[in-house]
């Protein structure tokens, strides 16, 4: 029997659950989850924003878990029983489309399975997944209930290094300090790029600092971006609530981007094209990154010690804290830990 914490349909706050697990297939692992992040996704998924034909009741909430295996099916080569893994935003893929063929299983058209399905997700006692979205967290890691994170605030906010090819000593503005914020600004500061902060909250200046931010720009202050207009070749937008996509665009230098990653509230976005057209400036999406960026952002992150601030909850908690994660009152993700369980 498995145990998870779910919604059993819309409207409802997360509660215990028990379910029998389905047998084991020969392509999966089961995993004893550790510890579980919450993403603001989850609690999109939990409130039912999503379409209940992509989550159906009950929805077992979580996509940042970390966790040591526990059994193991016969064609899955890459792990052991013991070996700590993180779980993360993507469930399935086809392996065979041009996507996956390419090494883009987190663009997959046919087969592309993500978080929030049913029983898999990470705030339970186990899950059962295939082996290839288990992956094994390296060395260089302290404490391996923040770790999980990583797997979907970490990948989302590493993606772009990748994939839309920033490089070393360009000028990255971080847009939004939060869940996925704050290591984009580790991230980008250990990448080797000057890294401009642009937040709303100035309590949190000196803290944003000590990610690696080069400048904390003050968006109360400067809500039109004009003290740094025309200068940065990147701006990633984490911020889920951010709108003022006029300054985020005037902010940036010619040939810049705006790298959309933390969803931007389901607004459209209202730009003149000439703002884009003249000096070749660029919006455009990034998804969480594919299994091998994944591989990539878990050792890139253990090298340089980035790691996920957290507060961590025990996950009967698990309304509470998501209410205080919505409210904006969690510094910078919260996790729910099996081990804060009163016995
Ligand atoms: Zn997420
Ligand atoms: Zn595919």
């Amino acid at each position: 029997m498995i145990k998870g914490w779910a919604v059993k349909e819309k409207g409802k706050p997360l509660e215990l659950i028990e379910f029998q697990a389905q047998p084991l297939q020969d392509d999966e692992v089961e995993v004893k989850i550790l510890a579980s992040g919450i993403c603001a996704s989850d609690i999109d998924a939990c409130k039912g924003v999503y379409p209940v034909e992509m989550y159906p009741y009950p929805i077992i909430g979580g996509h940042e878990g970390v966790g040591h295996v526990t059994q193991i099916g016969k064609l899955v080569k890459r792990l052991k029983v013991g070996t700590l893994v993180g779980l993360g935003v993507y469930r399935d893929c086809c392996n065979s489309c041009t996507y996956c063929s390419n090494g883009k299983n987190n663009l997959c058209g046919d087969k592309r399975l993500m978080f929030a399905l049913g029983q898999k997700g990470t705030f339970s006692d186990y899950v059962r997944i295939k082996g290839q979205f288990a992956f094994a967290i390296p060395d260089g890691f302290d404490d391996p209930e923040i770790v999980g994170p990583l797997m979907c605030a970490g990948l989302t906010t590493f993606a772009p290094f990748k994939n839309h090819n920033i490089k070393p000593g360009d000028k990255v503005g971080v847009l939004g300090i939060g869940g996925l914020g704050h290591l984009a600004v580790q991230f980008a500061a250990k990448w080797g790029c000057e890294v401009y902060a642009l937040s709303s909250s100035s309590d949190k200046t000196e803290s944003i600092k000590k990610l690696g931010a080069h400048h904390v720009v003050d968006m109360k202050q400067d809500p039109e971006l004009k003290t740094i207009a025309n200068t940065l070749n990147y701006v990633l937008m984490t911020a889920g609530g951010a709108t003022n996509w006029k300054a985020f665009v005037n902010a940036l230098a010619a040939e810049g981007k705006l790298v959309v990653m933390g969803n931007p509230g389901y607004a459209d976005i209202p730009i003149n094209p000439l703002a884009l057209l003249l000096q070749q400036k660029t919006i455009c999406g990034s998804a969480a990154g594919s299994s091998g960026v994944a591989v990539d952002m878990l050792r890139f992150a253990a090298l340089h010690k980035i790691v996920p601030q957290c507060e961590k909850f025990p996950f009967s908690e698990v309304n509470e804290v998501m209410a205080k994660v919505k409210d904006n009152k969690v510094r910078y993700r919260a996790v729910l830990c099996h081990s804060l369980e009163k016995k």
